[in-house]
């Protein structure tokens, strides 16, 4: 872009928002001009004529102070004149990030983490040490930044996947000596498909082998595009390792921060959600939340998941008892009966009976819930205008599949629903994939690959629907009929007894069978396959089934019975007739 010049009125007050307008450049550009300046502000904040001027001046204009009218007209809104004043009333102040750091594996994430932690150390804060309780704060220009402290997707999936949100920004570590990688890959998506904004961390600066230029590409060609190659996501240069970088990172993420405008109220009733929680010999339950609206107090009565119970004691990160909790923070807490689940939610409620109550309502609702999507009812919830997108998370056995599965797929969908694909990976279906799917109420395709153990078991449990394809046109198709209300319903053979014949009967042309039950059950509406020396004879179903001369509609295991076939005549000792019914998936 070409660089602005020439004189530029500027008000004396004027908000970040429409002072961007007015340079024409973006609010990510002002705010970070205005930190380099030492001022911070948020996009709806108000800045006066000295921080705008600085601004101005470095864009490349020369500003002068507007001594009548406003040139955007912006200035003189009344909400935005009395700085947070609509806000103040509403009592929502503006709250720490809560920030997630993922990426490949020995990308650094857990340097970056100890990295800045360390910061703190060094600022020389009460006590230094560290308490691990899965969440730390540290301190930038007298604002406050949370860090999840388990760092990867797969922790802040699971959380997600129970309906618990807690980051705001996702810090992205990519090796600048090794580039996206599929982890990597894989974070983006988590990131993406939870709508929270990226900054990436380009790590290992220091290393001889850094080549920071072909990261920024192969981020480019993954779809994040940094501001340098004029997209919005942020990137910092930095080395966990030697702790450059590190301080800029954490102006990045205020700067973020700012454009979210994230906001809490810290004087209603406490509500957060756990990070982790274990059991104490000495202490007892010991959970971890990350405040998230209100104040926990000490005394309070809370509902964590599906227990409650009362607020004994509680501290902060560096082990530190505290009375008091305010929004993103994140606190120890001691005094509830059982260990929660990370992901549950904490409430805080008036008092036993609330709690009660509450508990009930929960109770209640998690037997109602069963929000997940399957190919099958699509057509039913797009037609209540549940969904309006059809969220797909691919697994394949080749990148080729996974690229002409994409080039099939962005044909599908109507105009009044959407298919998208969430993320795409080469591999088996795994747990972290199912929580993914359910976090993002997606439908797995799993294209020619497996489906291992663990997710099997996710899915059953949170009802995934995982469709397995072994070619692209019926996958295709049945996306396609699903859209449509026509989707065949898939049915799956599943055995329901066995019988041997024991010596037969002739009666008339027809011929009997003496049978008896070896397995299960054999019911007059079967269907049934004759199998004599491992090769099938028959196939059909089951004219009359008898004991002795009383038709019966079924027998069990152990006992004898009649058996004639419907069109066939050929029955012999020693065949066995295994009986099987068509169940639907
Ligand atoms: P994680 O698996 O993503 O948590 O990665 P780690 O934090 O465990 O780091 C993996 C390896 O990379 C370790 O041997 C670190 O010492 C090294 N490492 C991390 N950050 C840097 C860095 O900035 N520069 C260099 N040279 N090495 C680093």
């Amino acid at each position: 872009m070409e660089k602005p010049t020439g004189p530029i009125a500027i008000p004396a007050q004027i908000v970040v928002k429409d002072l961007a307008d007015l340079l024409k450049i973006s609010v990510n550009e002002v705010i970070r001009n205005l930190i380099a300046a030492g001022v911070f502000a948020s996009i709806n904040q108000v800045v006066n004529y000295e921080a705008a001027a600085k601004v101005a001046t470095e864009i490349g204009y020369e500003p002068e102070e507007a001594l009548v009218a406003v040139p955007t007209g912006a200035a003189i809104r009344p909400e935005a004149a009395t700085i947070g004043a609509k806000t103040a009333e509403q009592g929502r102040i503006v709250r720490p990030p809560v920030v997630t750091v993922m990426g490949h594996v020995d990308h650094g994430k857990t340097s970056l983490l100890d990295a800045i932690r360390n910061t703190r150390v060094a600022a020389g804060e009460a006590g230094g040490i560290t308490q691990h309780i899965g969440a730390y704060q540290v301190e930038v220009n007298g604002r406050k930044i949370t860090f999840l402290d388990t760092p990867g997707h797969e922790a802040f999936t699971a959380m997600r996947a129970r309906g618990a949100q807690v980051t705001d920004i996702a810090v992205i570590v990519v090796a600048a000596d090794d580039g996206v990688m599929p982890q990597t890959q894989e974070a983006i998506d988590h990131a993406r498909a939870a709508k929270v904004p990226l900054v990436v961390a380009l790590n290992k600066i220091d290393k001889p082998g850094a080549n920071p230029d072909k990261v920024k590409q192969q981020l480019a060609d993954v779809g994040v595009v940094i501001e340098e190659y004029g997209g919005d996501v942020i990137c910092a240069p930095v080395s966990a390792k030697k702790g450059t970088g590190i301080n800029e990172l954490l102006e990045m993420l205020l700067l973020v921060a700012d454009i979210e405008d994230l906001r809490a109220n810290p004087n209603t009733r406490a509500q957060g959600v756990i990070i982790e929680a274990r059991l104490d010999k000495n202490t007892g339950v010991t959970a971890t939340a990350l405040i998230q609206e209100g104040s926990l107090k000490v005394g309070d009565t809370i509902v964590v998941g599906t227990v409650s119970g009362k607020v004994r004691a509680m501290f902060d990160d560096t082990g530190k008892r505290i009375k008091k909790a305010t929004p993103s923070m994140p606190v120890g807490i001691l005094g509830l009966s059982e260990v929660p689940e990370a992901g549950d939610i904490l409430t805080e409620v008036e008092d036993e009976k609330a709690a009660r109550a509450l508990l009930q309502q929960r109770r209640n609702a998690a037997a109602a819930a069963q929000n997940a999507i399957s190919l099958d009812t699509l057509y039913m919830q797009m037609q209540e205008g549940k969904v309006k997108e059809l969220n797909l998370l691919v697994k394949a056995d080749v990148q080729g599949s996974i690229e002409a599965l994409r080039h099939s797929l962005s044909r599908a969908g109507t105009e009044t629903l959407k298919v998208r694909l969430i993320h795409d990976a080469v591999g088996n279906v795994t747990e972290t994939d199912v929580h993914l799917a359910s976090a993002s109420k997606a439908i797995i395709i799993a294209f020619n690959v497996k489906v291992d153990g663990p997710a099997q078991r996710v899915a059953a449990n949170e009802g995934v629907d995982i469709r397995t394809y072994t070619v692209i046109y019926k996958l295709v198709d049945d996306i396609e009929a699903a859209l449509q209300g026509l989707l065949e319903p898939v049915y799956k053979e599943q055995v329901d007894g066995h019988a041997e014949v024991i010596q037969t009967f002739k009666a008339g042309k027809r011929m009997i069978g003496g049978c008896k039950i070896t397995s299960g059950k054999l019911t007059r509406s079967s269907r049934v396959r004759v199998m004599r020396g491992g090769k099938e004879v028959f196939n059909g179903l089951i004219e009359s089934l008898r004991r002795g001369k009383d038709d019966v509609r079924e027998v069990l295991s152990g006992f004898e019975c009649g058996i004639l076939l419907e069109d066939y005549n050929d029955l012999q000792a020693g065949d066995i007739v295994e009986a099987y019914s068509m169940v639907r998936v």
